[in-house]
């Protein structure tokens, strides 16, 4: 029987472009509040990690999506520890390497590896907010997700209880991850990590779309903010939604 809206975790859903600070303030609210969280750039990375450990060439759109098909991923969503293991490896920290970083967008962009990516993350999420665990993809904590990306709030849970678009200043983020990969953020640094924010975002954008909401989208804007601002902006929104589904 279909659970009421009440009787389920609540679903929250969070996108936003790179550096918008969707990540840490993510996760925090999930921990915060006893939820599993589901980081879907993970999901992309691994998706990149697993087509190369297979020998498929990135280029090679439907060997891509047919190597996605056939991926042993499993998402542990555990907040306090969240980790990613594909065909039995620990890839958490191997896919935040800068090479797989410049790559990750070919498989973001490969519409078939989009679909198969969407199903798992729905399956994810509809466990979490069950309750139940269904195998062992979906290890997480207590009722209820926070699931971060680029297009969470629009194409994977366009009907989440809560949805936020995290967006920052351009430069703001550009200096928020030059700092965060080399500890400053000054000219030369920010030239580096250009690729990783501006470039990627415009590739990315090509197949969903992250900068602007989508009707029903709350906008957080984090330009101004530090990380306890934000994160209080974010909560402030999550316990609305939450006293209104009492
Ligand atoms: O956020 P992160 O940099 O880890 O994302 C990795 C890649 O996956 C990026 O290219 C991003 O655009 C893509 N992505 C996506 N849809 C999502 C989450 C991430 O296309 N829901």
């Amino acid at each position: 029987m279909e659970q009421g809206r009440q009787d389920r975790g609540i679903v929250v859903a969070i996108d936003g472009p790179s550096g918008s600070g969707k990540s840490t303030v993510s996760r925090r609210l999930a921990r915060e509040l006893g939820l599993a969280y589901l980081d879907t750039g993970a999901m992309y990375r691994a998706a990149t990690w697993w087509c190369g450990r297979s020998g498929v060439d990135l280029d090679d759109v439907p060997a891509v999506a047919e190597a996605v098909r056939a991926m042993p991923l499993t998402m542990l969503t555990d907040p306090e520890e969240p980790r990613v293991v594909c065909d039995g490896v620990d890839v958490t920290d191997a896919i935040r390497e800068a090479g797989l970083t410049a790559v990750v967008s070919k498989v973001a962009t490969n519409l078939e590896a989009r679909a198969e990516l969407k199903r798992l993350q729905r399956e994810i999420i509809a466990d979490a907010a069950a309750g139940t665990v269904r195998n062992s993809a979906t290890q997480g904590s207590g009722r209820g997700i926070v699931a971060e990306g680029r297009d969470i709030t629009t194409v994977v849970a366009p009907d989440a209880d809560v949805r936020i678009l995290l967006l920052a200043d351009e430069r703001e983020r550009l200096a928020r991850r030059a700092k965060e990969r080399h500890g400053t953020a000054d000219a030369a640094t920010i030239a580096a990590t250009r690729d990783e924010v501006v470039r990627r975002d415009a590739d990315d954008s090509t197949v969903s779309t992250f900068l602007t909401a989508a009707d029903g989208v709350v906008t957080v804007d984090s330009s101004s903010f530090g990380v306890d601002e934000t994160f209080a902006a974010v909560l402030a929104v999550v316990t609305r939604a939450q006293e209104a589904r009492r």
